[in-house]
């Protein structure tokens, strides 16, 4: 083949592939139709660091669950019109990450109620304003708000389940201990056996772990299991079933067990972590690891996978949850 024939066939290679991806795997900005009233759309996490947003119908308003980026809230605002002309009247923070509560002001902004556990209020004011501040160094949507720090919920609670409920639907707001970070909540349809998890279970490689207690967080799995589950929708990655959540509490107790072991052996930090890093969803982390993690759980395993060895590794040996380890 000629050169220049190959630099065509190279090109219109190229300009395929994002439509090679997005056929095989996510599809973002999608509206996906769980049950009647009940709709998921999956952010676009790759190029616009967003998560998924889950749209539940009630007899007179729409509640969405996570308020994603601002650009993410502004698309999510758009897909609500879209299914139901019902107003957004509560919008819950699963967590506080600026991928699923820096979107809160475009929210309350357009007349919603920002609702969530009362840990993500305390999680913002331990981590902000810092990270609103460093977000709005690199990304325009949050710096556009013009605003100093991240905006806490508006509404909080306490004793969960928190319930709200009428007519056509009950919707619970559970909280069931510190996995992924101390303000996880879940939302919880009973009839159409629905738990939306937020990144406290997340489906495919997205666990973060900074701010977490990742020795507790597969008893918090085993509570969301103790409900009946048929739609399990995550903070990221596509919806599945209850094979989500027993895969998500393997991954956990698998990542713990490896680094535990590692460390009994008298392993050090250096002999798990290479001293590369790289970029991963925004983070820089460490770039490759030597744990290997058994084959039933490598729908988790991926790109984070030496950072997750080196929070483990880390809050094993100082006996401490990560997220009350300097960080
Ligand atoms: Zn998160
Ligand atoms: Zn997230």
């Amino acid at each position: 083949m000629s050169r220049r024939i190959w630099l065509i066939g190279l090109s219109a290679i190229l300009a395929l592939l994002p439509f090679l991806y997005r056929s095989t795997a996510a599809q973002p900005s999608s509206i996906k139709t769980i049950v009647p009233g009940v709709w998921f759309s999956e952010g676009d996490l790759m190029n616009f660091g967003h998560c998924n947003n889950i749209f539940i119908e009630m007899k007179d308003y729409l509640i969405v669950v996570d308020a994603n980026f601002p650009s993410g809230a502004r698309l999510a605002l758009e897909s609500a019109k879209k299914v139901s002309n019902k107003p957004v009247k509560y919008v819950f923070d699963t967590h506080h990450h600026g991928d699923h509560a820096y979107g809160n002001p475009v929210w309350t902004r357009s007349g919603a109620t920002t609702l969530a556990y009362k840990g993500v209020t305390e999680e913002m004011r331990r981590y902000e304003p810092a990270r609103w501040q460093s977000t709005a160094k690199a990304r325009k949507d949050v710096a556009e708000l013009n605003l100093s720090t991240a905006e806490p919920p508006k509404q909080t609670f306490d004793k969960s389940p928190f319930i709200l409920k009428d007519q056509t639907r009950e919707v619970q707001f559970h909280f069931l201990g510190w996995a992924h970070t101390r303000g996880d909540g879940f939302v919880y349809l009973p009839k159409e056996k629905i738990l939306c998890s937020g990144d406290a279970v997340v489906n495919g490689p997205y666990n973060y772990t900074a701010d977490a207690n990742i020795s507790n967080w597969p008893a918090v799995v085993r509570g969301a299991q103790k409900l009946d589950v048929t739609h399990l929708l995550p903070g990221h990655g596509v919806p599945g079933g209850k094979e989500v959540l027993a895969g998500q509490r393997q991954f956990m107790t698998e990542l713990h067990k490896s680094v535990a072991e590692a460390i009994k052996e008298g392993k050090k930090l250096q002999d798990l972590i290479g001293s590369e890093t790289k970029m991963v969803f925004g983070n820089r982390v460490p770039a490759t690891t030597s744990i290997r993690l058994p084959d039933a759980v490598k729908n988790w395993v991926g790109d984070f996978l030496p950072a997750q060895v080196k929070d483990t590794y880390e809050e094993i040996s100082q006996k401490t949850p990560h997220g009350d380890l300097p960080h």
